[in-house]
């Protein structure tokens, strides 16, 4: 029985009835992954170790967790002890780290096999995983179309159907973009609910790891093991894990969703406006209710990201300077000369584009007019939701302005087109609020995301609400033909 697009509910049952075992499922992915090459999701493949933790795995009834054995992929930023760990970037193409970050960590500890790491926006800069050293990924619903980014191979390999589920990483966008670009499922969850120790930082304030699934139900299944409380990440949340699943199926009549008003929506092209409206209806017949809502700061989140993103950045990566791991350059004169050499070899235009921002924003002349300003009005965004939660429950928007589009197509001449991408999604991530993207329907051929964003730890209602969605609907359900590949 083939076990591509198999979610994880579906591999569970198979190997508890034991038609299958770790082991073979192990192979077989491994099996698909390299027959589907041609996609380029993967960046290093964890092939021996990944079979041998499945066979020991397989000999073990200790633990029934529901991801005991079942393969899954880790965005290449969580850090594996002894699995090489690129970000996408030469700076770090032979980086093997010395342990496993906390989230991944979690996630093999119930049992799950990682069985590679997945393609990415070079250090999740990026929404089309273009900027990637290894080569751009394909979007398995067409071919020579971005997946999205920056966790293009993660969202790619779970589309194409080779994975049930990987990890992704989301600092503007980056597991909900890619997610609705591919036809998939991707909750970046609250700041802090998911520790971010082993995580290769690009914007510290705003990072947070998250599930990429075929469905709701099995993105609450990886979040429940992610999620927790960490001493070794001192911004990780000390609160109780609620069990994600047990939530899900509550009757949603009588939510309150928040329409924003200053997003403009009739700007949008006329389809990706039907499919939004469509969507509106389904959540209206389940006794939903909408109103419209007021966020008068949201028009500054993309310019007030893109001021504290970069500051950010250039802070993080000023420790891969060729001295105490990664690339470093040859025939270097003196110290100051290995430092530029190796960094100006070793980064791609784009981050050092972000890192020449972001140091120019922090420089002690600019430093108010620039940073400063950019976290006040970071405050004014988070309070206007503050303000927009005491009357509703959650907050509905398309995911990205449209669909997938052609390599090359965006943001070659200007990068700001690309940095548009995240309109809708930047601002959860300004104010560390929470927030889904499913599946609702295709535009010219091509899927695109409906997104909610809940109130502060309010995963359980979101997962809620996407899941009776899909239970209601089948848009989650459908598969690229892969013809192309
Ligand atoms: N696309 C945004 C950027 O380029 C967000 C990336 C992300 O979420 N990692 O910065």
């Amino acid at each position: 029985m083939s076990i591509q697009y198999k979610t994880i509910s579906q591999l569970r049952e198979m190997i508890d009835a034991k038609s299958i075992s770790s082991q073979e499922l192990v192979k077989e992915t491994l099996k698909l992954a390299e027959s589907l090459k041609e996609l380029n999701c993967f960046v290093t493949m964890n092939k021996d170790e990944g079979i041998k933790k499945a066979i020991e795995v397989d000999g073990t009834n200790t633990s029934n967790s529901l991801l005991k054995g079942i393969p899954l992929a880790q965005k290449d930023l969580f850090c594996t002890e002894g699995l090489r760990t690129t970000c996408s970037s030469k700076i770090l193409a032979d980086f093997v780290p010395p342990y496993t970050a906390t989230a991944v960590e979690k996630l093999e500890n119930a049992g799950s096999i990682t069985i590679g790491k997945t393609n990415m926006d070079e250090f999740a800069m990026g929404s089309s995983n273009e900027t990637s050293f290894f080569g751009n990924v394909h979007n398995p619903w067409k071919k020579g179309y971005v997946p999205g980014g920056s966790s293009g191979g993660s969202a790619a390999a779970v589309a194409a159907g080779i994975i049930p589920a990987a990890t992704g990483t989301d600092t503007g966008g980056s597991i909900r973009q890619p997610a609705a670009h591919c036809g998939i499922t991707g909750i970046k969850p609250t700041y802090g609910r998911v520790s971010r120790w082993g995580m290769i930082a690009f914007a510290s304030s705003l990072d947070q790891a998250g599930p990429l699934a075929r469905s709701a139900e099995d993105c609450a299944i990886l979040l429940n093991e992610m999620s927790g409380y960490d001493p070794k990440d001192t911004t990780c949340l000390n609160v109780e894990n609620t069990n994600l699943l047990q939530s899900i199926n509550q009757p949603i009549k009588g939510l309150k969703i928040g329409i924003v008003k200053e997003f403009n929506l009739g700007d949008l092209k006329a389809e990706v406006q039907i499919r939004f409206e469509e969507s509106k209806k389904i959540y209206e017949s389940l006794g939903a209710e909408f109103v419209e809502i007021s966020l008068p700061s949201i028009s500054a989140s993309v310019p007030t990201y893109y001021s504290i993103a970069p500051a950010e950045c250039s802070s993080n990566l000023s420790r891969f300077d060729g001295v105490r791991f990664g690339y470093r350059a040859k025939d270097t004169d003196d110290l100051n000369d290995l430092y530029i050499k190796s960094r100006s070899e070793g980064f791609g235009d784009e981050v050092k584009r972000r890192i020449l921002i972001g140091t120019y924003a922090l420089s002690a002349g600019y430093y108010d007019a620039y940073y400063k300003k950019a976290q006040q009005v970071r405050r004014l965004i988070k309070n206007d939701f503050e303000v927009a939660f005491r009357s509703i429950d959650l907050i509905m928007t398309p995911t990205s302005p449209g669909t997938a589009f052609a390599f090359g197509s965006k943001g070659v001449q200007n990068p700001v087109e690309l940095y548009l991408e995240d309109l809708f999604t930047i601002s959860s991530n300004l104010a560390g609020l929470p927030a889904i993207s499913i599946p609702h329907g295709k535009v010219n051929g091509l899927p695109v995301g409906l997104q909610l964003i809940g109130n502060f730890l309010k995963e359980d209602l979101l997962l809620n609400a996407a899941h009776i969605f899909q239970q209601n609907s089948e848009f989650h359900l459908e598969r690229p033909s892969m013809e192309e590949f």
